[in-house]
């Protein structure tokens, strides 16, 4: 193997080998907490000498700077060491009552600040939605899990145990699409905002999702050459479930969509299972998400 095959088989991590490295990273990596989000205990005596010995050490900081380079990222200090506070938002999302194990894994696989505003890294593990610029926000960790947790319910994702062939209406900044990535056989994501198109493509391309393709399109019209989906997922919410969605879901496939309620600016979660007979409409809590629209926007 050339170096640089060597160098391309390391740098980026693939995604889903993200959870599996850090685990075993060197105690060190994993005691470097960033000042500015560090609100957990005091690190153990011994896991600081580690870390200060650690810092003597150039080719250490040369490492960092290198996968800090090549995931593009301002680099804020959380980078490796995020996955202990990926740990605990992911305990703080079973205490709120997501049982799902897969999703859990998943959401604490992906790296959520590497999507966020470098300003806004220090919350990037916080149950809160934050902006992502052109009016559009990334959704909170606890709404993300509970969409896809429902889509884990589907009659196919329960059959085969993935969301199988996923159709995501609104990208946004890409951090769902990872999500999704992970669980999913193939997800086609849609994005009607070149700027945001444009940016997740590039973020999503250091953390080497293969199995994910972004589309720039308008949503709306779900994504024919892809269909039948088994789980098709919306991050923003009209007036009514776009037909083309329903077309494109496959039997025993499962929709999951806020929905604005005719006369009000309340959004219910609606869930659409379609069966031989038909479809089942269920609706569930009222959400806050975007609204969809229709149409592209070039710049
Ligand atoms: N899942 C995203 C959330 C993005 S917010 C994330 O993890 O960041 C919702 C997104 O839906 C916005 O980016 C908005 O531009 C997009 N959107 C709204 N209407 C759309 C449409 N018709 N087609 C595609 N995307 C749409």
């Amino acid at each position: 193997m050339s170096g640089d095959a060597r160098r391309a088989s390391k740098f980026p991590l693939r995604l889903d080998e993200l959870g599996k490295r850090n685990p075993t990273a060197p105690a060190a990596k994993r005691a470097q907490k960033p000042t500015s989000v560090s609100r957990g205990p005091v690190p153990k005596l011994h896991a600081t000498a580690v870390a200060a010995r650690a810092m003597l050490r150039p080719q250490q900081l040369v490492e960092h700077a290198h996968v800090d380079a090549s995931r593009r990222v301002t680099p804020s200090g959380l980078g490796l060491d995020s996955v202990e506070m990926r740990r605990r938002m992911s305990q703080r999302l079973t205490q709120a009552g997501v049982g799902h194990k897969a999703v859990l894994n998943a959401m604490a696989t992906v790296p959520r600040h590497l999507f966020v505003d470098a300003a806004l890294v220090a919350q990037a593990y916080e149950d809160t939605s934050l902006p992502i610029g052109h009016g559009q926000t990334i959704s909170k960790p606890s709404v993300v899990a509970r969409m896809i947790e429902l889509l884990m319910g589907g009659a196919n994702a329960r059959r085969t145990l993935s969301l199988g062939q996923t159709l995501e209406i609104g990208t946004g900044c890409g951090y769902q699409a990872a999500v999704l990535s992970l669980l999913a056989r193939q997800v086609i994501s849609v994005e009607r905002l070149r700027p945001l198109h444009d940016r997740a493509r590039e973020l999503l391309a250091s953390l080497r999702s293969d199995n994910l393709r972004l589309v720039y399109g308008d949503g709306m019209r779900g994504h024919p050459p892809n269909a039948p989906y088994d789980s098709i997922i919306a991050a923003a919410g009209g007036d009514a479930l776009p037909t083309e969605w329903l077309d494109q879901l496959a039997v025993g496939g499962r929709l999951v969509s806020p929905v604005r309620q005719a006369g009000s600016e309340r959004q219910l979660l609606m869930v659409v299972d379609r069966t031989e007979q038909g479809f089942e409409h269920n609706a569930c809590e009222a959400v806050h998400f975007v609204p969809l629209k229709s149409g592209l926007v070039a710049g």
